[in-house]
């Protein structure tokens, strides 16, 4: 299989979902745009036609659509196949843990933000400062509201400050923020900042950059081109920037319920935040902190979607956060220019310490590890999920001119080809063929792949002139 091939509803529906491979994104019910599937129990199901098979859409086997499996990260192309297609013309350097053009460490000097965070509250202080500012206009989050049950977040769109402050910390069950993108919708906000973990962010990395020409179909109006073009691409085109989130995992609820409530005896109500740090940290309001080894938390209570992840440094975020090997501070990973972009105004602004990754040079390795292994984890198969490790790059020209070559088989005639594609590419330029252009240039002393059966040997930490501190940093005198 190549990006030679577009990925159904059924095939979705198989592959992931019966597959238990579905992350709980909701990313196809928010993008589908004939109201098909709902989010039902944390996934997707076809509630259009009841008596109708739970594989079978209508609109995917009539006029054609499969929107929603052109965004599902689980599905060809996954992470490893968008590297160019993201970062083609924006290099930076690529190691294991993805492209990045700059990595340090940060904390906030914002007090009250500090002591809510999870680690050095970069990211909210992050969100806060660009409302503030007037950057962005809102910002989805996850957030434990007054009307959700405690300890279990939902997303949530922050249009106010102090809201956005509300919302530090993290929470170790699944919420789909991307479902929150209706909402933002709904307010006609149109400069969103995304916080999510990687398989969130995946999703709003297809809707970019997978070409609009997989709408082509024969028997399709250019109006239904249009609404679909809309749905595929619309949300993402809101961002202002999105915050990947490092994840090796999230736990079922039963941690919170079965282990924490009932055998630990602890009223989820008492818990005023987590932490994971080599075990499950439970910080209760009283001061006390309860504690469960990570191995035992992991082996009982793992979400097995998880290990159908393979990212988990958020590898296609404008900016990627994490703690490991921290210590109340966040590592930065800049990797967009959007991102840098964004993280260059905010220093500015005086809000944060930072310092080069050379002085933290365990958080460098850990990085490096957990990024390995989770790579490690998802299984190589034949099948068109994308996993294949000699699969070419995502290309647009080459998707545009496979829908161009499909559709010439049909009665479509030139002129309604022509309309369909100007409402797919809502009037703007198709993509020209690009050759042999890069992700990033390898880390300077990265002694790369290992030969078969020998353990990765790790690059040392980057210099600042290699991107290993923030840009324009210079040392202290
Ligand atoms: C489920 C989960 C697993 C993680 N696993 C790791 C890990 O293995 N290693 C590691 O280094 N870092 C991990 N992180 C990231 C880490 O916990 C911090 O979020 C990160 O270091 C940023 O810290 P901060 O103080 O700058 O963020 P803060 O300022 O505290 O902001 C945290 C942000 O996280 C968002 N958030 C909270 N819960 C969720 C959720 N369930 N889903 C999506 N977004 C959420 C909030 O909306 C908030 O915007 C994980 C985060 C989550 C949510
Ligand atoms: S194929 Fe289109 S209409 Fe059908 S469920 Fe997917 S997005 Fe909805
Ligand atoms: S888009 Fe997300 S919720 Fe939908 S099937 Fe794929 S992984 Fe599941």
């Amino acid at each position: 299989m190549s990006s030679l091939y577009h990925n159904t509803f059924k095939d979705m529906m198989n592959d992931v979902v019966a597959a238990g491979s579905c992350c709980e994104c909701g990313s196809c019910v928010l993008v589908c745009p004939h109201n098909v599937i709902e989010y039902i129990d944390g996934k997707p199901k076809q509630t259009a036609k009841e008596s109708a098979a739970f594989d079978y859409c209508g609109i995917s086997e009539g006029v054609g659509c499969d929107v929603c499996a052109s965004v599902c990260p689980r599905l060809w192309p996954r992470e490893q196949h968008l590297r160019d297609v993201q970062f083609g013309n924006d290099r930076g350097y690529e190691g294991v843990f993805g492209v990045y053009r700059h990595i340090f460490v940060a904390r906030t000097r914002r007090d009250d933000i500090l002591q809510r965070a999870q680690d050095g509250g970069i990211v909210t202080a992050l969100l806060a400062w660009a409302r503030e500012a007037g950057e962005i206009d809102g910002a989805v989050v996850s957030a434990v509201g007054e009307n959700d049950d405690p300890c279990f977040p939902t997303p949530k769109v922050m249009t106010e400050v102090e809201e956005i402050k509300s919302s530090a910390s993290s929470w170790y069950t699944y919420c789909p923020n991307n479902l929150a993108l209706a909402e933002a919708e709904e307010k006609d906000l149109k400069q969103v900042a995304f916080v999510g973990v990687p398989c969130q962010i995946t999703p709003l990395s297809k809707m970019t950059y997978v070409d609009p020409s997989i709408l082509l179909a024969a028997k399709k109006k250019p109006q239904i081109v249009s609404r679909q073009r809309g749905f595929m691409k619309g949300y993402a085109e809101r961002l202002s920037f999105n915050v990947g989130l490092f994840c090796t995992e999230v736990f079922r609820p039963e941690l919170m319920t079965e282990r924490i409530e009932q055998q630990m005896g602890i009223p989820l109500t008492e818990v005023s935040k987590f932490n994971v740090k080599g075990e499950v940290l439970i910080y209760k309001k009283d001061g006390d902190i309860a504690r469960i080894p990570l191995e035992e938390a992991m082996h009982e209570y793992q979400r097995p979607e998880c290990k159908h992840c393979g990212d988990f440094s958020a590898e296609l975020a404008d900016i990627a956060c994490g703690g490991v090997g921290t210590d109340q501070a966040t590592i930065v990973v800049l990797r967009t220019q959007r991102g840098e972009d964004i993280w260059r105004k905010f220093e500015a602004a005086g809000l944060v310490d930072v310092w080069p990754i050379q002085e933290n040079k365990k958080a460098w390795n850990i990085l490096q590890r957990l990024a390995q292994r989770q790579h490690d984890r998802v299984p190589v198969t034949t099948l068109r999920n994308g996993t294949i490790p000699d699969l070419p790059q995502y290309s647009p020209f080459e998707e545009h001119q496979f829908s161009l070559a499909q559709i010439a088989h049909t009665a479509k005639s030139a002129e309604d080809i022509e309309a369909a594609l100007v409402a797919a590419y809502a009037g703007g330029p198709r993509p020209l063929e690009v050759i042999g252009y890069m992700a990033g240039q390898p880390i300077p002393g990265d002694p790369g792949e290992p030969p078969p059966g020998e353990k990765r040997k790790l690059p040392p930490p980057p210099r600042p002139d290699q991107g290993g501190a923030p840009p324009g940093w210079t040392p202290a005198a």
